[in-house]
């Protein structure tokens, strides 16, 4: 198999984080995860090959990244991620993640550590049976030398033991797609998840679990009203997520859109 591996220019947006970087002396918050590696490229997660970590500098990077899985289970119409990997999310092994943990470990590694995945809780039993416990006990035998986070939709907030087994593996923070508090933006944009329920209350459960909450929101839905882009975004952002950011309403290639009058919103491109 043949890869051309492409490292894009980065639009100016709050994600490519230029001017936050130089507060702590770094070039970039993450590497180029598919230049050291083709494991994107891969179908067969069970064949995905590690990183090699020693084709970069780790002094240049905030954090590093590792992924334990693709596909999820949802379909938001503005999101490319069941097009390009399905919604059946795959995993890797216990044994090959924990081998992922060593190999970095050994090679100098310690402090933050993104599990790159869209959705780390698609398939929930298997985190929670196989791959959280291991995980655990690893952290525990070489004494908690990284911090994860990663990306989960909001009905984590629905099952405490999934986020007391994160919040032991050493999960301090989640990026959660709120997208908006606007039932009928929701609908639109095929939320599931996020529907018929307190958004405030599930961000105050996974707070109150020990982990930190990045909020996102996308503004330019069809029916978005005065209310969802002033009132209750800001609101919820402001006050109750440590963290948030906005997302202009955009199609990413492949992603399901359907606009109400037939047109997909805006160009290709994405920032989550
Ligand atoms: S936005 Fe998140 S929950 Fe929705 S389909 Fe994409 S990965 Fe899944």
């Amino acid at each position: 198999m043949k890869a051309l591996l492409i490292y894009p220019e980065y639009p100016e947006t709050f994600w490519n984080f230029r001017f936050a970087l130089r507060f702590i002396a770094k070039k970039a918050a993450y590497p180029p995860l598919d230049l050291l590696t083709v494991a994107a490229m891969m179908p067969d997660l069970s064949s995905t090959p590690g990183p090699s970590w020693e084709l970069i500098r780790f002094a240049d990077y905030a954090a590093l990244s590792i992924q334990l899985s693709r596909g999820c289970p949802y379909d938001c119409e503005f999101c490319n991620i069941t097009s390009l990997f399905g919604r059946v999310p795959r995993l890797k092994s216990k044994e090959q993640i924990i081998a992922e943990l060593d190999r970095l470990y050994r090679s100098g590694w310690r402090g933050d550590v993104f599990f790159a995945d869209d959705n780390f809780i698609g398939h929930q039993a298997k985190v929670k049976r196989d791959i959280l416990p291991a995980i655990i006990a690893w952290m525990q035998r070489r004494k908690y030398p990284f911090v994860f986070n990663s990306q989960v939709p909001v009905n984590l907030a629905d099952d405490p033991e999934l986020m007391e087994l994160m919040t032991r593996a050493g999960f301090t923070c989640v990026f959660v797609g709120i997208e908006s508090p606007d039932d009928a933006c929701l609908v639109e944009c095929s939320k599931t998840p996020n529907r018929n329920r307190d958004l405030l209350a599930s961000v105050y459960k996974i707070q109150q679990s020990g982990l930190e909450v990045q909020g996102g929101f996308i503004v330019g839905f069809d029916h978005d009203s005065h209310q969802s882009l002033t009132g209750h975004p800001v609101y919820i952002g402001e006050r109750h997520c440590h963290r948030y950011g906005r997302t202009a309403q955009r199609s990413l290639r492949h992603a399901p859109v359907r606009a109400v009058d037939g047109r997909r919103p805006i160009a290709s491109g994405h920032d989550r």
